[in-house]
């Protein structure tokens, strides 16, 4: 998820690309991929789709496609063979006063009972997953596999002991700050640079007590100072939750190739990323900026939009396409980062993390339904179908079974 909600979208709007993606697959080829990932566990590390519960007119069960607004929902998870994953508690970032502090804190609190009454309500098709086995049972049982994490931790700034009733209400992967600095630790992307050299004292508190209750963390959106901060300081590996690779697109939010070696060292994973801004350059004209902008507020803004208002988000967005063309990413371009990752780390330490329905998806791959592209292109990469389960879930649920024996074995009564 990132800030300006209209502008990350125009990596999923239909029209015409600067570049095409010259990756295809055969119907044969995707059928074996489907076949193979329904044998698998398939989660994704980073959905933003609990952003779309809060509005009155999206529901789960029902296809939401061919619009700007959602690319998961259950119809096309069970069409991209996709499992569950990671549903965030995603927080905007504030301007740090205590007001605002009070508004994330009650923001984080009512997203979270918003995936507890998805949950709810669904009972025979999703399911809370606490541990590290929990989700190869949900599956065995039929059901979809809901893990709870938390992007940007500025929900806790104004009362840190939170921390310890998200973990009772079923956290288990946090990160600690977005687009911009808080008081826990600095941003790879705010323009002001940095203010603490990566973790604050107060996040350096705040990752501890995340590793005693067994949570892991959660690296991306942070900057390279609070990755060389997590390497020194965490008894127990950690993940990027999505993340590309620096050495194919120069970006702050990406991870160079001696982190990724550092990370793996460690034990850890880096979730591939389908963010487009992230994997090619996509800077857009200023007229296009405006048009954007007006845009959103005419439609009443991202948060408060309805899904009906995202079909004539989806729309205009294609005519601004249209009129204001762009350099967008591409299949071709998520696989260049994915491939050179595993290229640098190998299988056991890369994992997917799409950023659905927060900006993820690149022209070649929409929504969730596509996502057996990705198991048909390791497949041609000659990947054995242990590897590809790894990369599907085994790695990141590696990196979890770790975190919770640590923090049972370190446990003080
Ligand atoms: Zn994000």
């Amino acid at each position: 998820m990132m800030l300006r909600p209209l502008s990350l979208l125009v990596s999923l709007s239909l029209c015409v690309p600067l570049a095409a993606s010259a990756v295809e697959f055969s119907a044969a080829e995707l059928a074996k991929a489907s076949t193979l990932q329904r044998t698998l566990l398939t989660l994704d590390s980073h959905l933003d789709t609990p952003a779309n519960f809060a509005r009155a007119d999206f529901n789960i069960m029902r296809r939401h496609d061919h619009n700007a607004l959602s690319q998961v929902d259950y119809p096309r998870m069970v069409e991209g063979a996709l499992d569950g994953g990671f549903f965030a508690i995603y927080t905007d970032q504030g301007d740090r006063s205590r007001a605002a502090h009070l508004a994330e804190r009650d923001h984080g609190l009512q997203r979270i009972l918003q995936i507890h009454e998805m949950l709810a309500a669904n009972p025979d098709t999703f399911q809370l997953a606490l541990s590290a086995d929990d989700a190869a049972k949900i599956k065995a049982a039929g059901k979809r596999v809901v893990y709870i994490s938390m992007e940007n931790a500025s929900p806790l700034v104004a009362d840190p002991s939170l921390l310890s009733y998200y973990h009772k209400a079923g956290l288990r992967l946090l990160s600690t700050v977005h687009f911009a600095n808080n008081e826990f630790a600095d941003s790879a992307t705010d323009p002001k640079g940095a203010e603490w050299k990566g973790l604050s004292p107060a996040g350096k508190a705040l990752v501890n007590e995340a590793v005693k209750l067994g949570i892991v963390i959660d690296q991306s959106h942070a900057s390279d100072a609070v990755f060389d901060d997590l390497i020194a300081m965490m008894p127990v590996p950690f993940i990027l939750s999505h993340s590309s690779a620096k050495a194919i697109y120069h970006h702050p939010r990406n991870l160079d190739d001696a982190r990724l070696r550092q990370l793996a060292a460690k034990g850890g994973v880096i979730q591939a990323n389908a963010y487009g801004g992230y994997l090619v350059d996509e800077t857009k004209s200023a007229e296009r900026k405006q048009a954007e902008e007006e845009l959103e507020k005419r439609l009443g803004g991202w948060e408060h939009m309805t899904m009906a208002k995202g079909v004539e988000l989806r729309k205009a967005m294609a005519e601004l396409d249209q009129k204001y063309p762009q350099r967008k990413a591409t299949l071709e371009d998520f696989f260049a980062h994915f491939g050179h990752m595993l290229d640098v780390v190998g299988p056991d330490h890369v994992g997917i993390g799409m950023d659905w329905d927060g900006g993820g998806g690149v022209t070649g791959m929409e929504d969730a339904a596509d996502l057996p592209k990705i198991t048909a292109w390791m497949q041609r990469r000659g990947l054995s179908e242990a590897q590809i389960a790894n990369i599907w879930s085994g790695n990141v649920l590696r990196v979890m079974r770790q975190a919770q024996e640590y923090a049972a074995t370190h446990a003080t009564p």
